[in-house]
């Protein structure tokens, strides 16, 4: 069964479900007046899913205009308890449908359903939850001036934001960024990226289910110098909020100057994770192969540099292995003992390819694939399987340690004493994330003040929280993310002077 706007999907798991294809406008699905579309792609087998609608710069204005009308005419009067019972609906609509949604990002995103695609649902549903509770609490300030005069200030909301995700993690970015704009009193225009755009549609009846008026929240799919773009060079947005590479980060920093638009940009890493040879090696190295493996090392903070003291050196890499080996399973996103699926795109395979390859082929360093649980992506040549990867003795002028790889390939290299990690680790254009592992909790406390990075771990690694703020230092980006920084950034100040003054009543009372 399919219709212009909808298509029945047979899961790998045999279960068949409807999947929304047209695109999430006043709350209603609608065709694009584009004829582009969009074939998603299972990255686990190579295989076609379905077709969607793709938004055109005519659908993103409709969008806007019905998202502005609606900020202006009834959202804005919304009280913030009110947008927090939402939300608070809308949390218990994705309990409900947990396993669906992240069945759908599984099969779209190759995410190994249940380790994965269960957390990522997991942190929506906390950090939903979360949001609701700030949605009433965003209160102002009272500046007392003087006997006749003080000023109070406000939190109000932007107005239409838009919000572009990417498709690493399809529908938690969506959400870091969507449920902090609407507790925090804005309208939205949301684009899923090209790759990944089933889950979100999904949601999009999940948002109409909880209630939310028309209009609030529009959801489209469509390609990034199409849809986002248009997106980036509207009048009537007033922020942008964008995760994904740095490149498109610049261009839309730019654009966004069209009407000064607000911006947030959390783009791309090159994380270290510093051992010192006082550490517990066997906690750093679990740590270390979960911050580079998990999501088949497709996360902007994963700790793809690692940097081990001489003494260490040897055992933390032979341990190293021998923890990947033993602990990470790769294969079928759907086998329940699944934790490495494939990456997410056939361009995007060929790409970490090509840094394998100029890696052992042109600068010769030397490379060692670790097979988990002895198998290899050999044994999976119908998707798009990487091995998981280490390069050891890398020097800090190599393209691999410098660039972002964005797959499970790790560069290991070795330093003698504090100074020297801390200066290869500054080394680098990125500053999102970082590690440390030392028991001596000075040595960790002078790194965490010396490392340019929005995050520092202390003896672990990726274990971020939703309660905590998350971005970028250097070109890693621009704002905050999650925590109470996740509801600020989509609200603007107002400071309003009272002045009680008045001669003439003064002279009366005389
Ligand atoms: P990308 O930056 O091209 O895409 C991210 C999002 O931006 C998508 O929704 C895309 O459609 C949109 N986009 C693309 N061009 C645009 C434009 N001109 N105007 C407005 N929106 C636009 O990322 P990608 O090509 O999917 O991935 C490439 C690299 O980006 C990866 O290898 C990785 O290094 C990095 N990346 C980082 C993150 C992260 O979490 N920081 C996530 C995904 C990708
Ligand atoms: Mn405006």
């Amino acid at each position: 069964m399919s219709s212009d706007l909808s298509s029945e999907i047979t899961l790998p798991t045999g279960e068949k479900y409807i999947q929304p294809t047209g695109l999430f406008i006043n709350n209603e699905f609608v065709p694009s007046t584009s004829s582009k579309k969009i074939i998603t792609v299972n990255p686990a087998t190579a295989q076609p899913i379905c077709e969607l609608h793709a938004a055109s710069a005519q659908d993103v204005d409709r969008a806007v205009k019905v998202a502005h009308e609606t900020f202006e005419k009834t959202w804005s009067k919304v009280t913030g308890s009110e947008r927090g019972e939402l939300l608070i609906k809308l949390s218990q609509l994705i309990e409900r449908d947990a396993e669906i949604l992240a069945k759908i990002d599984a099969l779209n995103a190759g995410k190994p359903y249940a380790t994965n695609a269960m957390n990522d649902i997991g942190q929506i549903l906390e950090l939903t939850k979360f949001y609701a509770g700030y949605a009433d609490k965003l209160d102002g300030k009272y500046i007392p001036i003087s006997e006749n005069k003080f000023v109070y200030e406000i939190n109000e909301p932007l107005g239409v934001v838009g919000l572009i995700v990417p498709w690493n993690y399809p529908l938690a970015m969506a959400s870091w960024k969507l449920q902090g704009a609407l507790a925090a009193g804005n309208t939205v225009v949301i684009k899923s990226a090209e790759n990944t755009p089933m889950s979100l549609l999904y949601f999009a009846q999940l948002i109409k289910e909880a209630g939310f008026p028309p209009g609030a929240v529009n959801i489209l799919s469509g390609f990034g110098p199409i849809t986002g773009s248009a997106m980036v060079g509207h009048e009537l947005i007033d922020k942008i909020s964008f995760t994904g590479s740095t490149g498109v980060g610049k261009l839309i920093q730019q654009q966004a100057s069209v009407n000064l638009k607000n911006v947030t940009l959390e783009c791309g890493g090159k994380s270290p994770a510093v051992i010192f040879k006082d550490a517990n090696l066997s906690e750093a190295v679990k740590w270390c192969s979960l911050g580079i493996f998990y999501n088949s090392g497709q996360n902007c903070t994963a700790n793809s540099r690692i940097l081990v003291q001489d003494e260490v050196y040897d055992e933390f890499i032979q341990k190293f292995q021998e923890y990947t080996k033993e602990n990470w399973v790769l294969g079928d996103p759907f086998k329940d003992e699944t934790t490495v699926g494939p990456v997410i795109s056939k361009t995007h395979h060929e790409r970490i390819l090509s840094y394998l390859n100029h890696g052992s082929n042109v600068e010769k360093l030397n490379k060692i694939e670790i097979a988990p649980l002895g198998s290899t992506a050999q044994d999976y040549p119908q998707g798009y399987y990487i091995t998981p990867t280490i390069f050891t003795d890398v020097p800090v002028t190599s393209k691999l340690f410098q660039e972002e790889i964005f797959g499970p390939v790790a560069c290991v290299t070795k330093f003698s004493d504090f100074e020297e990690a801390i200066k290869i680790a500054n080394s680098s254009i990125y500053g999102l994330g970082s590690a440390v592992f030392t028991k001596n909790i000075k040595k960790a406390h002078r790194f965490a003040r010396m490392l340019k990075a929005g995050t520092v771990w202390i003896n672990s690694s990726n274990d971020e929280d939703i309660k905590a703020s998350f971005g970028g230092y250097k070109m890693s980006g621009v704002g905050r993310e999650m925590g109470l920084e996740g509801i600020k950034t989509y609200t603007q100040i107002k400071a309003i002077h009272v002045n009680l003054d008045d001669e003439e009543e003064e002279k009366a009372k005389l």
